[in-house]
């Protein structure tokens, strides 16, 4: 059975003071949480080591919310899968549909660094999402099949066992505008399928897909409730324990449902 994945992406936001007492809280919360429900927070670089020392004996993992393909040298700027190992990140975010159409990312770019961070040994949550546009032009699933494609080309299917999905259309993220449920489910099941057809089915089985745009506490149980729905990427709720435990709250509800 598919286990619960709720991440907080805190993009360039908080400061390290915010960002460790923020990770104390999260601490504390996710002793409860231990059966059913994995917790993952993603800080701004800076502030990995800090939260990972307050992060550390608590059930909340840690992740970076990008990584360079190369291996440490000359790149100014960068930062590299060991660094990321060496600040005990066990995951990064990788695709984000900021990074995508803000920083000017490419599916080649993107797969170049999933390649990477697996060989390294890190989890990825790999982000595929379409655009309002491309919604209105009835082109979702084509999309999300071409960023599929791109992020997982050459990825054999034990290393695409660390791969998670996040589901986040670009049109619900930061916006307040939240995909329905059966939005998301039609996505997520398209992407299930997707990975059973280039993958095989009892792997798509295992694959967590996260849904992730405007996730608050009184739309996740709706969206998590959903068949193919595994967790939740929270970008803004996740900035405050206030927002973002009663979102691991509502997948806690629901797996001890099941
Ligand atoms: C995100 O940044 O991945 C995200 C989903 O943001 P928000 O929850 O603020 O829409």
């Amino acid at each position: 059975m598919r286990r619960f994945l709720i991440a907080g992406n805190w993009k360039m936001n908080t400061t390290r003071q915010s960002a460790v007492a923020l990770a104390g809280e999260l601490a504390t919360a996710g002793s409860n949480y231990e059966a059913g429900v994995e917790i993952l927070v993603c800080p701004p670089y800076p502030y990995l080591i800090p939260v990972a020392e307050k992060l550390s004996g608590s059930a909340v993992q840690l992740g970076a919310q990008d990584v360079y393909f190369e291996a440490p040298g000359a790149f100014t700027g960068e930062v590299a899968v060991e660094m990321l190992k060496d600040c005990r990140c066990r995951f990064v975010i990788l695709g984000h549909s900021e990074r995508r159409h803000v920083l000017g990312e490419s599916d080649e770019i993107i797969n170049r660094k999933l390649r990477a961070a697996i060989s390294g040994g890190l989890q990825v949550v790999l982000c595929v999402g379409e655009l309002l546009s491309e919604r209105q032009a009835g082109q979702t699933e084509e999309v999300l099949d071409r960023q599929m494609q791109g992020g997982l080309s050459g990825v054999a299917e034990a290393d695409a066992a660390n791969v998670v999905i996040a589901y986040e259309p670009v049109w619900a993220i930061g916006t307040g505008v939240t995909a329905t449920p059966e939005q998301a489910e039609s996505a997520h099941e398209h992407l299930r399928n997707w990975l059973a057809t280039r993958y095989t089915p009892g792997f798509s089985e295992n694959v967590l897909i996260l849904y992730g745009g405007s996730v608050k506490a009184d739309n996740a149980e709706s969206l998590l409730g959903q068949a193919n729905v595994d967790g939740a990427l929270v970008g803004g709720a996740s900035l405050k324990s206030s927002t973002f435990v009663p979102i691991i709250e509502a997948a806690r509800k629901l797996s001890a449902r099941t």
